[in-house]
Formats: structure tokens, sequence, C-alpha cells
């Protein structure tokens, strides 16, 4: 089936679904976003664009960074064996069964997050860009623009409102630091991660930047090798696994992409070797994923036989 008349026909069936979902209220810059919004893109890696609804209104990416953090922490490690040591003697890649900002694990677990895409373990890898960049969000936002060939900025009063709501991840990061899993000043960590979370990206600049994962590590667009093949296999591993927190089963069983969500109501997808696809609805379902993102990519991948399996 022609990719345009699939994404048509895709985003037909998934809109209705969001009116089962709730969207984002613990900040009001979430609290505000319009449910009836909608967007899909599909980005083939010749740089063919296929897109329907709302693709090019800027939304925070919020835990969608966290891909893009891992990425440029496995960047400044330089090569396999440091990332071994520096990134997963300190966080797992084990799926958490347990909501994105749960403390529980945590203490059982002694300070290691179960994997890089819950909260706990964003902070870890924000507190490795600390100390391996000069300035960690002006570095993610290079990276982000690099992928996407546009300009993107943080919005302000987002990361402030992340900050002011932030004892959760605060939580973490003290228990973190009491089993020595945290090196930099608890404040300094956080306010990398809020400020990662509150990059302003497009359903269509999501799409393209997550292209250099389904080209085996290279931007299809300048042709730079931005992780090894070998890496941008280990991050997609981790997106299928954990990306979408406690409905990872469920994603692999219905999308079958490695996938990320934000709780703005973001979800890109990797297609290897065919599209880097995102899928923007605010309203949620339990565990914090877009619902009717989650119906569109399901009836996507199922019309252009896209699963990986
Ligand atoms: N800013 C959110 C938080 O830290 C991000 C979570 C998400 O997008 N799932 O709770």
């Amino acid at each position: 089936m022609d990719i345009t008349q699939a994404i048509r026909a895709a985003a037909e069936a998934a809109r209705p679904a969001a009116t089962g979902g709730k969207v984002a209220d613990y900040i009001p810059q979430l609290r505000e976003l319009d449910p009836h919004r909608f967007g899909l893109a599909v980005v083939e890696l010749d740089g063919t664009e296929h897109v329907e609804g709302d693709v090019d209104i800027p939304f925070a990416i919020q835990s969608m960074s966290k891909v893009f953090a891992l990425t440029l922490a496995m960047q400044q490690c330089g090569g396999e064996r440091a990332v071994r040591r520096e990134i997963w003697e300190r966080v797992g890649r084990e799926p958490s069964g347990d909501p994105f900002n749960s403390l529980v694990q945590l203490e059982h677990e002694c300070g290691i997050p179960r994997n890089p895409m819950i909260n706990a373990g964003a902070l870890v890898i924000a507190d490795l860009l600390i100390e391996n960049c000069d300035e960690p969000v002006a570095e993610i936002l290079n990276l982000v623009a690099e992928l996407t060939g546009e300009t993107i900025s943080l919005d302000p009063a987002t990361a402030a409102a992340e900050e002011q709501f932030s004892d959760r991840n605060r939580a973490m990061g003290s228990l973190m630091a009491a089993f020595d899993n945290l090196v930099n000043p608890l404040d300094q960590v956080l306010d990398v991660y809020n400020k990662q979370c509150s990059l302003m990206m497009s359903a269509r600049q999501l799409a393209r930047s997550v292209r250099f994962l389904a080209n085996d590590g290279i931007d299809p667009a300048s042709g730079r090798q931005v992780l090894s093949s070998s890496l941008a296999k280990r991050v997609m591993a981790v997106m299928l696994t954990c990306g979408t927190y406690d409905a990872a089963g469920e994603f692999a069983f219905s999308v079958g992409l490695p996938c990320k969500s934000g709780v703005a109501g973001g979800i890109m997808a990797v297609a290897p070797d065919h599209s880097g696809i995102c899928v923007w609805s605010p309203p949620l379902d339990a565990a914090g994923n877009s619902l009717a993102g989650r119906v569109a990519l399901h009836d996507l991948t199922d019309r252009l036989d896209l699963s990986i399996f």
C-alpha cells in the first residue's frame, strides 16, 4: 500500500481513540494542550516525507529526549568498551514493568535504574553528560538540530514548570546519590533533565531525527555516522523493550517497532531500513503513552507490514 494512503487511513482509524485518553495535567503547559491535535509523519530514508494532520506544531518532547540524551552519552564515551563501562555499569537494560517515575525498584536494586528510558535512568545519563560535555543541553540541541536540519529550541516556561514539579525525580536522584550512582550535584542533574524534556519539536522533525537509527547509525541526510551500527542496534533494543514503560510488551505485540513515547503525547518509532515515524496526540493511556498514537502506529505498521517480527 502507498505510504501516503496508509498514513491517512491510520490517522482516520486512530483519531477517535483520543477521546478515551487523558492529557497530562501535572504542569500547565501540558494541561493546556488541545486534545484534538493529531499529527502523523513518516520520513523515508531517502528524505521523502509523508505527513497527515498537525505535523508542524512543536510540542515538548519530554521523555522522547531520553533517546537523544542516550545517543549523546554514547557518542561521548567514544567506543563500545567505554559505553559498557560508563553506561551499562550504572544503568540496566531490562524493562521495569513499573511506571516511568516509580521509586520502589530503585531501593531494591541499590540505586541502579532498570534502563535509560525511565526517569531514574535518564537522570544517570544526564549525570554522565555533565561529566563529559561542557554544555550538555546545548549539545543535545545541536544533535537534534543536525538530525532535523533545523534550529531547535527549548521552552523556558516548560522547563521552569518541570523544575517546580520535580519532587519525585528529586527523590529518585537523592536515592541514587545515596547509592553513589550520581556524581554531580542533584540540582545540576535535574536542570539538564528538565531542560531536555522541554525541547520543542514537531512530529515531522521527530520523525526525521530517528532516521539514523533506521539506517545503521548513519544520518541519511548528511551521511554522518551518528552512532556505530552496533550501538544504534542497542538503542533500538532498549526502545523496543523499555521505551513505552510497562506497555512495552503491548507495543511490541501491536506495533512491532522500537518506540519512545513522551508525556505530551508524542511517540516516535523506528522502522529499520525504511523510515523514521512520529505520531502526536496528547491524550494518554494509564501507562503514560498516547492512546491514539498507539492505535495509529498499530494500524500503520499492519498496513505497511513494518513490524520487525
Ligand atoms: N517530564 C516528565 C517527567 O519527568 C517526563 C516523563 C515522560 O514523558 N514520560 O515525569
